[in-house]
């Protein structure tokens, strides 16, 4: 079988090497962008670990019964935690922590996969570090994050760690329009808003594609009193900041004269021309920086985010 993973190639080859040569470490923390493809990359070595035809370098064949129990989620060696709401709790480590002692039942090894490891409390973290500390030898934990600079450097030391580069925009725009049917010129443009991201740029298809987005209200908005009501839109998505980012960049671009080709939302860009002359060029930077500052406080901090989203608003509409 194809490898189903997309880009990641050096990663690919270095998990195969480690399944090879039988020197899987007990802990790992994959590191990089939402989106990238860490989740994949590790129910990909899940499989490796796994697949019963045995070949060399190990593949992942897709069609034993541990392949196949993999990809629809039912096999009994392979656990995913995640967050439960906005956090990853103690009460879930301690679960890991009772079951992790017992032997796997199909598998050589129980691969445990943590996502979002970057939403643990100092309190989950503690509990969790035990466990990296002294994994059983038949056990894989690993650790999924977006932000590694949250995470103790105990807990960062006790992992292998792997770094998740997003794609480059040319070589993410091949694969949309190759395997995903995209057209050539909203690949691009679904790339760049992605960051390189692939997961990110699938979702978006899914969601219907970043082409029939329309300008945020908030770059028209001229009324301070509209800030409440805008910031009630963000908090509901708050994912909406990072591609309102790219808005702002797109404003900056058509300001300084660059070509379309840089222009992520290039579908509504008559209408961001009209917007150009309301900005100068430090608001639109300052603007950037503002929407930058508010998603990390949100995402690391224990801010209220109704507030922060609410400052926001009002930073970007003077
Ligand atoms: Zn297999």
């Amino acid at each position: 079988m194809q490898n189903p993973v997309i880009g990641h190639q050096q990663i690919i080859e270095q998990l195969q090497r480690t399944v090879a040569s039988d020197r899987i470490a007990g802990a790992y923390l994959f590191v990089g962008p939402t989106g990238v493809g860490k989740e994949t990359v590790a129910r990909y070595f899940a499989q490796l670990i796994f697949c019963q035809q045995d070949t060399q370098p190990p593949t992942v064949c897709g069609r034993c019964l541990a392949c196949r129990k993999v990809a629809s989620g039912n096999h009994p060696d392979l656990q995913f935690i995640r967050p439960e709401g906005s956090l990853l709790r103690i009460g879930q480590i301690r679960e890991l922590q009772k079951q992790i002692v017992y032997e796997p039942l199909e598998a050589s090894r129980k691969v445990y996969i943590l996502t979002d490891v970057e939403r643990m409390n100092a309190e989950a973290e503690n509990c969790l570090l035990k466990t990296l500390e002294e994994p059983p030898a038949s056990s894989v934990l690993i650790l999924l994050t977006s932000n590694i600079q949250v995470l103790l450097p105990t807990t960062r030391s006790r992992c292998q760690i792997l770094q998740f580069h997003p794609m480059p925009t040319q070589e993410l725009a091949a694969v949309l329009t190759d395997t995903f049917s995209v057209a050539p010129e909203q690949a691009t443009t679904l790339a760049i808003a992605a960051g390189g991201a692939i997961g990110k740029a699938i979702t978006q298809l899914e969601k219907g594609g970043a082409l029939t987005e329309e300008v945020p209200e908030i770059l028209k908005e001229t009324d301070l009193l509209a800030a409440f009501r805008l910031a009630e839109n963000f908090k509901d998505s708050p994912e909406t900041l990072e591609s309102l980012v790219t808005w702002y960049r797109d404003l900056l671009f058509l300001q300084q004269g660059a070509p379309l080709e840089l222009i992520t939302h290039i579908h509504s860009v008559e209408e961001l021309q009209t917007l150009v002359p309301r900005y100068s060029h430090l608001r639109i930077q300052q603007a950037i920086q503002t929407v930058f500052d508010t998603k990390s406080l949100i995402e690391n901090t224990n801010t209220n985010a109704t507030l922060a989203l609410e400052v926001m608003c009002l930073k970007l509409l003077k």
